[in-house]
């Protein structure tokens, strides 16, 4: 296990988590926006509607992944020899969520380790709670990716534009794309939807407000509203974990028995399993693995109305910290999922969609 900047203690997502990250966006870059990212030119007062609505597309092909970048961070990187098991707790002990692998012999980086693909594991060795996973504890990182055919790594240099970064992230449907120099090799940071809509955010209020903003979801449809996949308390985990990986979902709204929301089960809360020691037992249900979760959403349940507008989702979801809402009715039924992928492709990448 490498860590790049050593000494410093805190990750650049717990940093996020303390909303301490602000001060670390680098300043000054705000009063101009490009159309091509290289063609800089000021913003003007009197948009039309067309340009108003390309307002975020533009602020993000205007800046760099670069721009985003703390000035300082954690990142930890992992030989692909090391066993599996140790990289997970490892993840754990660095208050971290993904590391970049490093091949020593081909000298290169081969790809991420997620929390996914904790999930994919237990979800391939598990059988009960007498059955021990040998494939855990003897796996290196390198025999699992064979094992599954993982995908090569998915990368950005400093220089690209956070648009450029975003439509990566989107197309390839993954959470962590690694921002490497082009001239070491050295990675720099793990760029997150969650980083980039906080920097938007952050500018928001020095851009004129496109009116797609002020509409409501139900105008938009922005986000999931067909076969959501939740979960009951009383749901095994080992069934929430198949879920995860057949449905390529991030969380699972959690259901009481007269159907209302009360809990979100988020891939980054498996992680606790392997902090607690307890992946052994996936028979207990949701409602238990979540009892151990240190940090809970002030509230319960993150969530909002058809009738909320963008604008007000996106500041929910930016000062919650969270990667998605769970859209209710009056009854606190489930009508869909607003996820930061899909405020941000709809803000930036489908400015034109209405
Ligand atoms: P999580 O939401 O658990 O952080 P992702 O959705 O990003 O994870 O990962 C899904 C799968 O894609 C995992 O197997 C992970 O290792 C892989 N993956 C994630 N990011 C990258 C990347 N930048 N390059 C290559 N593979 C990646
Ligand atoms: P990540 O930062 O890896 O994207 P998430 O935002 O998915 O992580 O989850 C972080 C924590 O917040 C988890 O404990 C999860 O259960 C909780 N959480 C996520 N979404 C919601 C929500 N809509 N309401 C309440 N808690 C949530
Ligand atoms: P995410 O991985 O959270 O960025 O979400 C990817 C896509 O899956 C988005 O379009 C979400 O709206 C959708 N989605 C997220 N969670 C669920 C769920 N539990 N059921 C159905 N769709 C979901």
């Amino acid at each position: 296990m490498t860590e790049i900047s050593p000494g410093l203690s805190r990750s650049d997502e717990m940093m996020d988590l303390t909303g301490e990250s602000d001060e670390n966006f680098q300043s000054g870059m705000i009063d101009r926006l490009s159309l091509d990212g290289d063609d800089v030119h000021e913003m003007p007062d009197d948009l039309d509607i067309t340009e108003e609505n390309q307002v975020f597309a533009l602020f993000m092909k205007d800046h760099r992944c670069y721009d985003l970048i703390p000035t300082s961070s954690k990142l930890v990187v992992f030989d692909t020899k090391l066993p599996v098991k140790k990289a997970f707790f490892a993840l754990v002990a660095n208050g971290l969520r993904a590391a970049p692998l490093w091949n020593s012999e081909r000298r290169d980086f081969l790809g991420m380790l997620t929390i996914t693909d904790f999930i994919n594991i237990l979800k391939t060795y598990y059988k009960s709670p007498l059955v021990k996973m040998h494939e855990l504890e003897k796996h290196k990182i390198e025999t699992w990716r064979d094992v599954l055919h993982s995908r090569k790594l998915v990368s950005i240099g400093p220089e690209a534009s956070l648009f450029h970064g975003l439509k990566i992230l989107v197309q390839n449907k993954i959470h962590r794309l690694p921002v490497i120099e082009p001239k070491s090799g050295n990675p720099l940071y793990i760029l997150t939807h969650k980083r980039l809509l906080k920097f938007l955010y952050l500018f928001m209020k020095d851009m004129p407000m496109p009116s797609f903003m002020h509409k409501s979801l139900e105008e938009l449809r922005v986000g999931t509203y067909e076969n959501i996949i939740t979960v009951t308390e009383d749901t095994p985990v080992i069934r929430a974990l198949v879920h995860f990986v057949d449905h390529r979902v991030s969380a699972l709204p959690v259901l009481d028995e007269s159907g209302k929301v009360v809990d979100v089960y988020a891939k980054f809360d498996v992680i606790n399993l392997a902090a607690q020691r307890s992946y052994n037992n996936l028979d207990v249900t949701v409602k238990q693995a979540l009892s151990h979760r240190q940090k809970r959403a002030p509230g319960g349940v993150l969530r909002c109305f058809l009738s909320d507008s963008l604008l007000t989702i996106v500041k929910r979801v930016v000062d919650a910290e969270v990667h998605r809402l769970v859209v209710v009715d009056q009854e606190d039924r489930v009508i869909g999922i607003v996820s930061l992928s899909d405020m941000l492709s709809r803000m930036v990448l489908k400015p034109f969609q209405d």
